[in-house]
């Protein structure tokens, strides 16, 4: 777990977001949970989930949670990401009504944070394998998640690299490059149609907003210089017509080579920033919120701030 300074933070950061949402006159708080509500255990009221075709046997189902990617095959439905367990019912029900009535034979967790991985906890039970990078396994083996539900059910198929799976006919490419977002982020790729699922590793919505406040969980093994490193192979290696991201719209390349300039932007920023080796964290922090606009408290502040202030100060 982590210090409980950190903990009551974030639980500060929470309650300041659920104020924001209920009023609908508060001022807009981007992106502060775009990736990690806090309260990751109690069920919050959401729309009614849709369904959104991608192509003829690819599916969305956006909204609360994380977005869900479901490529539907003769031999059963694989599912990219699958909310939190509170979410099942409800997007079984969505799944099922607007869908397919086929098995769920696999889901894949983008990462092991629970707004993408909780509904393991349900779909592992009813006969679903789960597969993750093996880092994805082991964070949540070793609860490394603040505030995550205290019943995760890990991947029970763990890999490095890349694994590609074959299912009704179709190839499905699973690639772990290295940190990023967390360390344990992967991307899926269908061939067949050009599309990437990539979890957290681009917020498109933040692109849409002008500004954005990376959330990088440098305790679960996240980087800023490994998200960009990232999304550079991404790009170069990968034909790409939609990217579904893990929250928010669908978009294109674009979207992610947009993202991984704003990154890069930020760690040009923060280093030239600690370069004269005179600045304390507390020192950046307050640069964040000053000349970079992150609210603080808020998850990415909370979450980030130590991470690159070790990863970017002067070295000896
Ligand atoms: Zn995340």
């Amino acid at each position: 777990m982590q210090p409980s300074k950190q903990a009551l933070l974030v639980l500060m950061a929470g309650a300041t977001l659920g104020l924001g949402a209920l009023s609908v006159h508060a001022q807009p708080k981007p992106n502060v949970t775009a990736s990690q509500p806090v309260d990751q255990t109690t069920p919050q009221p959401h729309p009614p989930f849709e369904a959104v075709k991608l192509a003829d046997d690819l599916w969305e189902v956006p909204g609360a949670g994380s977005n869900v990617t479901i490529l539907v095959t003769d031999e059963g439905l694989a599912l990219v990401d699958d909310k939190y367990e509170y979410h099942y019912d409800d997007l079984m029900k969505v799944i099922r009504e607007k869908i397919s009535t086929k098995k769920v034979k696999y889901v894949i967790d983008t990462h092991y944070h629970a707004d993408h991985s909780g509904g393991n906890t349900r779909f592992r039970p009813a006969g679903a394998d789960i597969i993750s990078s093996i880092p994805g396994h082991d964070n949540t083996v070793n609860k490394v998640q603040p505030g995550a539900p205290p019943n995760m059910v890990p991947a029970n198929i763990a890999f490095t690299g890349e694994m590609r799976l074959y299912v009704g006919g179709r190839e499905i490419r699973i690639n772990h490059y290295g940190p990023g977002h967390t360390g344990t982020d992967v991307t899926v790729y269908f061939p067949h149609a050009r599309v990437i699922c990539v979890g957290d590793l681009t917020h498109i919505g933040d692109l849409a907003r002008g500004g954005q406040y990376p959330l990088i969980d440098y305790n679960g093994g996240g980087s800023i210089q490994g998200w960009i490193d990232r999304l550079d192979t991404i790009t170069s290696s990968t034909v790409i017509d939609k990217v579904v991201p893990g929250h928010g719209t669908v978009g294109t390349k674009a979207d992610i080579i947009a993202y991984r300039d704003l990154l890069e932007k930020l760690r040009d920023h923060v280093a030239a920033y600690l370069r004269d080796g005179t600045k304390t964290e507390a020192d950046l922090r307050a640069h964040l919120v000053r000349d970079e606009h992150w609210p603080d408290p808020g998850l990415s502040i909370v979450r980030s701030t130590h991470g690159m202030f070790m990863d970017l100060k002067p070295k000896g």
